[in-house]
């Protein structure tokens, strides 16, 4: 069960750079990249560096006028840092202006679309772009470190060229809110976000009862987690929302967004998931899209705020499933790269690609629920909001 695979990247995407002291900080994505070649899974698929988007793919999902701030503000950040483009989210302490921002966001959103171009047109089964995912971009505004929604881009792109039916997943410890928004009344794609919860998380957002517009009854699904849920929990929920759904929606293609922030050593969100635990979750969105989607997978990354001990070890394990030659959790990381962790960050990590978690859950549908617990109780509100919508029982 693996299939040709291929790795968008181009080093200019780590120039989506916020600056010193922002938490999405571009150190991430070079670390993945040179753990990725470090364990050699670089000759394990294609790697390729698509163009950026252009203007009219830009235009599938924002808005020009607000394609025009954000070139302004990346041809004269200084301006849009003193209030120019507040208006389009521009400016703020999460999404500061930086030069060349426009350029490095949509080299990042290309990777994404080009992506989905590679598995539509079947160039590739499975296409992997850890430095998309930017999921919080609305059609007219940047936020939550997002300034082009690439996820939403790579799905558009694919209704364009002809998919029916497209489902998308969002593991980030964050509500999807900004792809949700962009498909809430579009029927042939179902977006499904499991998150910590709108009380206690920004955006505030992401609740069951949010289940899509008129015309697209059900094209939203969100579980919404007590903070401190766990492994356990958190793969509870996964497995008693998104595979029964994925299997009665029947896509072409399985988008998914792997935002590693739900690990406890995150210091954005209080999820308390662990590597091992989003390594599965790597491995059940890519046994979903060979059951469901005849194989065909779009992985993107998405938040992640451990730049060194977690986001490059997560990835690369999603690169490795991805690439038919998985990392098992017990492998020590090379020391080249520790040496390169070293070299930029002045610190170290963790020894191996593990967390030593065992990563286990019991099934919803096996044992039944527990009435008292929060989780099953944000589970079952779920289902009861979605699963009628699609012919199954809550
Ligand atoms: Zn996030």
């Amino acid at each position: 069960m693996s299939g040709r695979a291929q790795l968008m990247w181009d080093d200019q995407v780590t120039a989506y750079d916020f600056g010193p002291g922002h938490p999405m900080d571009p150190v991430r994505l070079k670390l993945t990249w040179g753990l990725v070649r470090a364990f050699g899974l670089d000759a394990r698929l294609k790697v390729v560096a698509a163009p950026p988007a252009g203007e009219s793919t830009l235009e599938l999902v924002h808005r020009s006028d607000y394609i025009a701030a954000v070139r302004r503000a990346s041809a004269d950040p200084l301006a849009a840092q003193g209030g120019s483009e507040a208006r389009y989210g521009i400016g703020s302490m999460d999404n500061p202006a930086f030069a060349a921002m426009h350029e490095a966001s949509a080299l990042i959103a290309g990777q994404s679309v080009g992506a989905a171009e590679a598995v539509w047109r079947g160039e590739a089964d499975h296409a992997v772009n850890f430095a998309g995912g930017l999921h919080h971009a609305m059609p007219g505004e940047a936020a939550g470190f997002c300034v082009y929604n690439d996820a939403a881009l790579a799905v558009a792109r694919l209704l364009e060229s002809g998919a029916e039916r497209v489902v998308y997943v969002d593991t980030d410890v964050h509500h999807g809110d900004g792809v949700q928004t962009a498909f809430w009344d579009e029927p042939r794609v179902l977006t499904i976000s499991l998150h910590e919860s709108p009380r206690t998380l920004f955006p505030h957002t992401g609740w069951p009862e949010e289940t899509g517009g008129a015309v697209a009854e059900g094209g939203a699904v969100n579980v919404a987690l007590p903070a401190g849920t766990g492994d356990a929990g958190w793969l509870r929920a996964f497995h008693a929302v998104v595979p029964e759904l994925v299997a009665a929606f029947r896509p072409q293609v399985l988008v998914s967004q792997h935002g590693v922030d739900t690990h406890v050593e995150d210091p954005l969100a209080h999820l308390a998931v662990s590597l091992d635990a989003q390594r599965v979750v790597a491995e059940a969105c890519h046994r979903l899209a060979h059951e469901h989607a005849e194989g065909r997978w779009v992985a993107l990354g998405g938040g992640g705020y451990a730049v060194a001990d977690v986001v490059p070890r997560a990835w690369t394990h999603l690169v490795g499933i991805a690439a038919g030659a998985p990392v098992a959790p017990e492998t020590a990381v090379p020391q080249e790269w520790q040496e390169q962790v070293y070299a930029l960050t002045r610190g170290s990590v963790p020894a191996r690609m593990t967390d030593g978690a065992a990563a286990r859950w019991t099934g919803f549908d096996d044992g039944g629920y527990d009435p008292a617990s929060r989780l099953d109780q944000a589970v079952l509100a779920t289902r009861r909001a979605a699963f009628p919508l699609h012919g199954l029982l809550p």
